[in-house]
């Protein structure tokens, strides 16, 4: 089965049970000061569950882009490192809004993936919440009782409040959740060991394919649960993962979802993709297929790189595609451009945004790698000075006037900085660089203040604030991946 038709089947599976199919809402998120990127497929309909409008039919489904780069969500520093997350992605979806429950919700899902898509049961692991005592929540025995005849009790997983409860925010709606895993390891691995024990273990080959969101109560100012009076239900699948279990594939971007791109990427450098886990140019060209995925949607739908907000994200992951390019296969001169026709063919039937909008998405890419492969060698060259003197001294961590000199002069995005410092074994001095930015802060200010002119342009460092994971976090994370 192709990409194509596993989007297509998952359509009409839907329709088939009379869910109206909508669009996806563009990456961006509109109208909501809580959310830069639109980051679920529920996102969009935030405001049916809050009892805010009327949602267009009580039974809903599409394919929704996410973006989860900031905010609750950040998947930055796993892709490449991983094979199953994407900072861009499509999220499968239906919803009832205050319609079927539970019981159509899992049966459905169980029909699809086994009925349709032929994924095989003895492969499939689900989760049920098991409740949390001292946060008020009951064990969902609902789900347990409905999973139980599907699947038999040794395939359910019960799981915490953290993988297995859903809260819009500290009040409103709220519930229980069960999630699929598909454990995608060859037969002599399972035989060694069982999946269940490797659901939500960060295993590549055991992944989480779909969540299913059972809002049935609403929280209080005071933290009591009051039971909804319409009950809704929220699923997001992740479209990726689900290609790479049918299609019987190691990694989300063996699939067709991302081969064309591949492919495309090996011409141009001449370098062959092995799909190995660690190795370098294989870990730069999923990055880059990934990235230039995010930065083209993004881009057709209404963002330009900059330095503020949304538009910093963007340009922060432009240029690090830009600098694994550069580092790793050798491009010196602007290629990612050149990625984005074979994107805009591929998804011209299901987002034809990209493809109506191919040459401006190109340009506006081409100028800014252009501009970043300006500064960018030399960049490296401090970079390299500065970690060739720490090492000569024995430091380890790279201090926070180089981190903003590599951001001011070099264009540097902080979490590139610290990326790289990664690589070579150091870490970065942030508190440093943050007090760096400050003095600069109130040196443009003052200078601004007694400017006359009409043009003075303030330097703009809101996009400091959309930083990864910190630097312990991030390096813990990828560790946890080298060990794989
Ligand atoms: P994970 O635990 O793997 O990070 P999640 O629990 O954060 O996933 P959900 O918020 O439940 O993900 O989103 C629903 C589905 O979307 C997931 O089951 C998964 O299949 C998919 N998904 C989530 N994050 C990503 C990502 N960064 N890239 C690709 N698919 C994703
Ligand atoms: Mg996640
Ligand atoms: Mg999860
Ligand atoms: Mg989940």
């Amino acid at each position: 089965m192709t990409s194509s038709e596993i989007r297509q089947h998952f359509l009409d599976f839907f329709r088939s049970k009379n869910h109206l199919i909508v669009q996806s809402a563009p990456l961006v998120a509109k109208n909501d000061p809580t959310l830069m990127f639109n980051n679920s497929g529920m996102a969009q309909f935030k405001d049916f569950f809050l009892g805010n409008g009327t949602p267009p039919a009580k039974r809903v489904a599409d394919t929704q882009k996410c973006l989860r780069v900031s905010g609750k969500h950040n998947d930055l520093e796993d892709v490449g490192f991983d094979t199953y997350h994407h900072t861009m992605f499509e999220m499968l979806g239906n919803w009832s809004f205050g319609d079927y429950f539970k019981k159509e919700a899992i049966t459905w899902a169980w029909e699809l993936l086994t009925d349709v898509y032929k994924l095989p049961k003895d492969r499939l692991y689900v989760s049920v919440f098991e409740g949390d005592t001292k946060d008020n929540v009951p064990f969902d025995q609902e789900a347990w009782d409905l999973w139980k005849p599907i699947v038999g009790e040794d395939r359910i997983i019960l799981g915490n409040k953290k993988d297995n409860f859903w809260e819009m925010g500290d009040t409103g709606p709220c519930g229980p959740c069960s999630e699929i895993h598909v454990d995608l390891r060859p037969q002599s691995e399972v035989d060694l060991k069982s999946g269940k024990e490797l659901v939500n273990a960060d295993h590549p080959q055991v992944v989480e394919i779909w969540n299913l969101v059972f809002m049935q109560f609403n929280r209080k100012a005071d933290g009591s649960l009051d039971p909804l009076p319409a009950r809704h239900v929220d699923t997001g699948m992740g479209f990726e993962r689900l290609c790479m279990a049918i299609q019987s594939k190691m990694s989300n971007y063996d699939t067709d979802v991302f081969t064309h791109t591949i492919k495309v990427i090996e011409e141009l450098s001449g370098i062959t993709y092995t799909g190995s886990q660690r190795e370098y140019p294989d870990v730069a060209m999923r990055v880059i297929a990934d990235h230039i995925r995010a930065v083209s949607f993004a881009i057709a739908d209404g963002l330009v790189p900059s330095n503020a907000r949304a538009g910093y994200v963007i340009r922060r992951i432009l240029r690090r595609a830009v600098r694994y390019g550069y580092s790793y296969l050798g491009f010196t001169e602007p290629f990612l451009t050149k990625l984005v026709p074979t994107l805009a063919m591929q998804f011209a039937d299901v987002f034809p945004e990209l493809n109506a909008q191919r040459d401006f998405v190109a340009t506006v890419i081409r100028e800014e790698e252009a501009a970043f492969l300006r500064t960018l060698e030399n960049g490296l060259k401090l970079l390299d000075k500065i970690t060739g003197d720490l090492e000569k001294s024995g430091g380890k961590v790279i201090d926070g006037e180089t981190v903003f000199e590599l951001n001011d002069t070099f264009g540097f995005p902080v979490d590139l900085t610290a990326l790289i410092a990664r690589e070579k074994g150091f870490s970065i001095d942030e508190s440093g660089f943050q007090k760096s930015l400050q003095l600069q802060k109130e040196r443009s200010r003052k200078d601004a203040s007694s400017a006359t002119g009409d043009w003075t342009e303030l330097h703009d460092i809101d996009g400091v604030e959309f930083l990864g994971y910190d630097q312990t976090e991030a390096e813990a994370r990828i560790a946890k991946y080298r060990k794989v």
